[in-house]
């Protein structure tokens, strides 16, 4: 079969039938932006089928790429930590990301995350509105200032608006929280301390919300 041309969204490598797994095996070869070239592989989103609540991250990382799966590296690790200590149960929420291949630039041996670009959000937004439209969450939570101005506009603030529950069509309510690779980067023990509890006590609103 011909290689798909792309027009420069994600809709043009959509399947005719749209269900989560159809996506998900469209999205492996989706060529509407220049980030396939990049990444190891599409990390498309995952979880529960009907979730309550829908997380949104900003890209996959380094291990998500080379594992295919959101939310599995150190973030990842901190997201579980903190969503149990909010009495939340990931295998019951759906996961993703705004853009689903990694974009990164090298430093050494390393591969350094890159903040995607306006283009590449855009490029990108219909497998993100196809996973909402079909999870049809109660609540969308933002996690960090990508996502939230994704969702939200460009002038949503994480730092004033964190943890507020707003009114939207994709979905009854969108909350914005901090993404937890930001605790990690936090410059000090303390001040990861304090940001990881800060982000505990946005789940936990959550959970009421889910109760
Ligand atoms: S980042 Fe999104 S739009 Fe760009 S190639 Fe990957 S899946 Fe397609």
């Amino acid at each position: 079969m011909p290689r798909k041309k792309s027009s420069g969204s994600a809709a043009d490598f959509f399947p005719e039938k749209l269900s989560l797994p159809s996506l998900r095996a469209a999205a492996a070869d989706c060529k509407a932006c220049d980030l396939w070239k990049r990444g190891t592989q599409t990390v498309f989103g995952e979880g529960r089928r009907r979730a309550v609540v829908l997380f949104i991250g900003e890209q996959p990382g380094n291990e998500e790429d080379l594992s295919g799966k959101p939310f599995v590296g150190p973030a990842g690790r901190l997201f579980d930590d903190a969503l149990a200590q909010a009495g939340i149960d990931r295998s019951q929420t759906y996961v993703t990301n705004v853009v689903k291949h990694f974009k990164w630039e090298p430093r050494g041996k390393r591969r350094i995350h890159k903040k995607p670009n306006g283009q590449e959000i855009s490029a990108c937004r219909p497998w993100l509105e196809a996973e909402i439209a079909l999870v049809k969450p109660k609540v969308i939570v933002a996690l960090g200032a990508t996502a939230a101005q994704t969702l939200l506009g460009p002038k949503f603030r994480v730092t004033k608006q964190r943890g507020e529950f707003i009114e939207s069509t994709l979905a009854p309510y969108i909350m914005a929280t901090v993404h937890p690779s930001s605790i990690l980067r936090a410059p000090d023990d303390e001040t990861r301390r304090l940001e990881h509890r800060r982000f505990v006590e946005d789940l936990k609103k959550l959970a009421r919300v889910l109760q």
